[in-house]
C-alpha cells in the first residue's frame, strides 16, 4: 500500500503589477529628468501606448458613460507636473507632520477608497514628473512639524512625511520609480535634523526596494484586513498573504515597518477574523531580530461626498454606507464624517488592541481612529 502524498499547500497568488494601458505625458512634465525614468519603466513594462502631449491639458479620458470613464481612467497613467498645492505641504493628522504627494490617484478598485471623497474628476493616476523639485522642497519643513514632532510618544520619528495620502506609491512603483527615488533622497540627504518618510500600501512587490539606502528613515506600512473584508472590497490589490510576506521580508532586511489595520469593520465573525489576521502576522515575524514595528488602526468611515462617488463607481457594492447606522462627526470646518457609533467603536477597539498586545507585543500602536 502506498502512502498518499500530502496535499500541496494552496499556492499564494502572484504579486500584481499594474501596467497602464495608456500613458499621457504633458508638455511641462517632459522637461523633467524623473519623467525619463517613468517612461523607461513604462517601456520595460511593455506599455506601447505612450502619448507625448503638446500642451498640459489632459483630455480624452472621459467615455460615453460613467462606467467607460471609470475603466479608461483607471487604465491611464498621466505624467504631469505637480500643482502648487502639492508643493505647499499640509499637516496630516494623525499620521504625520506633513503630507507629501508623489502622485495622485491609484489604479486599484477598493470599494471604500478614501480617494473617492478627496480627488475630483475621472479616477486616473497622475504621477509627478517634477519629483526632484518636490523632494527638494522638504528641507523647509524639517523641524516644523505639528503632529508627530510635538507628540512626546512619537518625537523620536523626527519630522515625518506621509507619502500615501493620495495614492498607493508601491502599487504604481514598477512604472514610476517615485517611491524608490523618495526613499533614496530621504535616506541620503542631509536635512539638518531627523526625518522619516512614511508610506502605506495594499501591494507587495518590495523586491526593488530592499537594497535602497533607506538608513532607517523610511517606514513602509502594509495595509491589512481579514480576508472577509479584503477579498470582498479590495479589487486590483495584492492578497493579504502576499502583503504579510512582504512585511516580513522588509523587516528581516532591517527596515522599520508597520501595520495599517484598515478599514476596521465589524463584518461577520470579526473577532475571530482579526485574531486570525494578527496571528498570521505574528507567525510571519517570529524570526525577525531587532523588529521595529508600529501599528495604526483606522475604522471604516465615509463622508456624504465619498459615498456618492463610491456608489457611482461601484453601484452593486455591498459595503455598508448607511448614515442611519453611524454616528456623525464634524471636522474643524464643519465637514461631516460618518463613523461607527460609540458602542461598536469601543468593541472594535478593545478587541483589536487587546489582540495586538497579546500577539504582537513588540508593536507600538501609534493611534486609533
Ligand atoms: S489601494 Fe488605496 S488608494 Fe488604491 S484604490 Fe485601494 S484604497 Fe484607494
Amino acid at each position: 500500500m502506498t502512502t498518499p502524498l500530502p496535499a500541496a499547500p494552496p499556492a499564494t497568488p502572484r504579486t500584481r503589477l499594474w501596467t497602464p494601458a495608456h500613458v499621457l505625458v504633458t508638455r511641462s512634465a517632459q522637461e523633467h529628468p524623473h519623467t525619463a525614468e517613468i517612461l523607461r519603466r513604462c517601456e520595460a513594462a511593455g506599455v506601447d501606448d505612450v502619448e507625448l502631449l503638446r500642451g498640459d491639458r489632459i483630455t480624452g479620458v472621459r467615455g460615453e458613460t460613467e462606467r467607460e470613464t471609470y475603466a479608461r481612467a483607471k487604465a491611464t497613467l498621466a505624467v504631469v507636473t505637480s500643482p502648487a498645492s502639492a508643493r505647499k505641504l499640509d499637516p496630516i493628522p494623525p499620521s504625520a507632520d506633513w503630507r507629501v504627494d508623489l502622485a495622485r490617484g491609484c489604479p486599484a478598485h477598493c470599494q471604500y477608497c478614501y480617494l473617492a471623497g478627496s480627488l475630483s474628476g475621472p479616477p486616473m493616476t497622475r504621477v509627478f514628473g517634477d519629483l526632484e523639485e518636490i523632494l527638494a522642497g522638504l528641507d523647509a519643513y524639517v523641524g516644523h512639524g505639528t503632529i508627530t514632532s510635538t507628540n512626546a510618544a512619537r518625537a523620536d520619528e523626527g519630522t515625518t512625511f506621509e507619502a500615501s495620502c493620495y495614492t498607493d506609491p508601491l502599487g504604481i512603483e514598477h512604472v514610476t520609480g517615485s517611491l524608490s527615488a523618495a526613499i533614496r533622497h530621504v535616506g541620503t540627504h542631509d536635512f539638518g535634523g531627523p526625518v522619516q518618510l512614511r508610506a502605506t500600501t495594499k501591494f507587495a512587490d518590495v523586491a526593488g526596494l530592499l537594497d535602497l539606502p533607506h538608513h532607517g528613515r523610511t517606514r513602509l506600512r502594509f495595509s491589512l484586513g481579514p480576508e472577509s473584508v479584503v477579498g470582498r472590497f479590495e479589487g486590483g490589490t495584492d492578497p493579504v498573504g502576499r502583503r504579510i510576506e512582504a512585511l516580513a521580508t522588509m523587516a528581516r532586511a532591517g527596515w522599520p515597518v508597520g501595520l495599517t489595520i484598515a478599514p476596521i469593520m465589524p463584518v461577520g465573525d470579526w473577532r475571530t477574523a482579526y485574531s486570525d489576521l494578527l496571528g498570521r502576522v505574528a507567525t510571519a515575524l517570529e524570526d525577525v531580530h531587532d523588529l521595529d514595528l508600529t501599528a495604526e488602526c483606522i475604522t471604516h468611515r465615509f463622508t456624504p461626498g465619498s459615498k456618492e462617488t463610491l456608489e457611482t463607481w461601484y453601484p452593486r457594492t455591498r459595503l455598508e454606507m448607511d448614515p442611519e447606522q453611524r454616528r456623525t462627526k464634524r471636522g474643524k470646518f464643519g465637514a461631516v464624517k460618518h463613523v461607527y457609533p460609540d458602542d461598536v467603536m469601543d468593541d472594535l477597539r478593545r478587541h483589536v488592541t487587546d489582540e495586538l498586545a497579546e500577539r504582537l507585543p513588540a508593536a507600538r500602536v501609534l493611534y486609533w481612529t
